[in-house]
């Protein structure tokens, strides 16, 4: 190898990992020549050319390897995906929200088994006593176990928990237009929330309340896992409720939205709740979501027509 090359070469590869990171990539595989060239590169730093293993972590991700989802020639952020600063300590902290560990599941079979059998898990949880006697049924979540879009919400509502569905009253049906606008229907997607029974309310009372940071708490692990089933290649948070819970960001939406942060090398996008549209049904809110839902196309590699660009301008 060209010595002189040497610091070029490095830049390059630690231009390609930051690329492979902001796509999720977490380990790449490494053929021998490629093993050659690193231990040489190390060893023109002078370090002890150790034995390099046959799969390299990306920078940045400590993780245990894991499959790679996300073509390389999936489009991503100009810049790595910064993640949120952390919120100022609550009183039931969510700050474990980016390591917790999933519900435990059996990692056989199909994702749509594995699915189903974390649904089961669910149907039958009692964590929260004074949420499981309040609630009619557990909503899950529903869509496509191999979605590569997954969006997630806070809680059902009265609606949600009557039928068992995400995402079914009047905000629901807001989203189903917003997945329609991407080109896409619920059913190529997934839909879930972070808590899995509707927060109670008082008897007799109308309306719905914001989960509490414990509720969130003791019920991400089900959500954890869902995404970690899907493997996503972008997830998208609604509203800020959401955006707090996955990234431990008490960060007002209108900060947060418009860009990628990472979920665990899930791209994920902040944007508004259904719900704030429809208190809020101005072109000009209408567009930034929009904005935020045209960024996840570009990931995803969707295709966008000139129309669909100018919608709500
Ligand atoms: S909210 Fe989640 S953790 Fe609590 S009882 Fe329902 S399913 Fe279980």
């Amino acid at each position: 190898m060209n010595h002189a090359a040497a610091p070029e070469l490095r830049a390059a590869l630690g231009r390609y990992a930051r690329l492979l990171q902001a796509q999720g990539v977490t380990h790449v595989p490494l053929d021998r020549r490629a093993r050659e060239v690193l231990r040489h590169l190390a060893a023109e730093e002078g370090k002890t050319a150790a034995p390099v293993p046959a799969q390299a972590p990306v920078p940045g991700h400590a993780a245990p390897p894991k499959p790679a989802t996300i073509s390389i020639s999936t489009p991503t952020p100009a810049s790595p995906m910064p993640r949120p600063a952390p919120a100022a300590a609550s009183a039931a902290s969510l700050s474990s929200a980016q390591t917790v560990r999933g519900e435990s599941v059996s990692a056989e079979g199909t994702k749509a088994e594995r699915l189903a059998r974390l649904a089961a898990k669910a149907a039958v949880c009692r964590k929260c006593e004074h949420l499981a006697s309040f609630r009619t049924n557990v909503v899950f979540g529903e869509g496509n176990p191999e979605a590569a879009l997954m969006f997630v919400g806070e809680a059902p509502g009265a609606d949600e928990d009557e039928q068992g569905r995400p995402f079914i009253g009047r905000a629901g049906q807001t989203l189903t237009k917003m997945i329609q606008a991407m080109g896409l229907t619920r059913e190529e997607v997934y839909i879930g929330n972070i808590l899995k029974c509707r927060p109670d309310m008082p008897k007799g009372a109308s309306g719905n309340r914001k989960p509490t940071p414990e509720e969130m708490k003791t019920c991400m692990p089900y959500i954890v896992s869902q995404i970690e089933i899907i493997q996503p290649k972008a997830l998208v948070a609604l509203g800020a409720t959401a955006v707090e819970a996955l990234l431990d960001a008490k960060l007002p939406i209108s900060r947060l939205r418009g860009k990628f942060v990472d979920f665990r090398g899930i791209p994920l996008m902040p944007t508004f709740h259904p719900s704030y549209l429809l208190h809020n049904p101005t072109n000009e809110t209408k567009r930034k979501v929009w904005d935020d839902l045209l960024l996840v196309m570009e990931q995803l590699n969707l295709p966008i027509s000139e129309k669909q660009r100018g919608y709500f301008l």
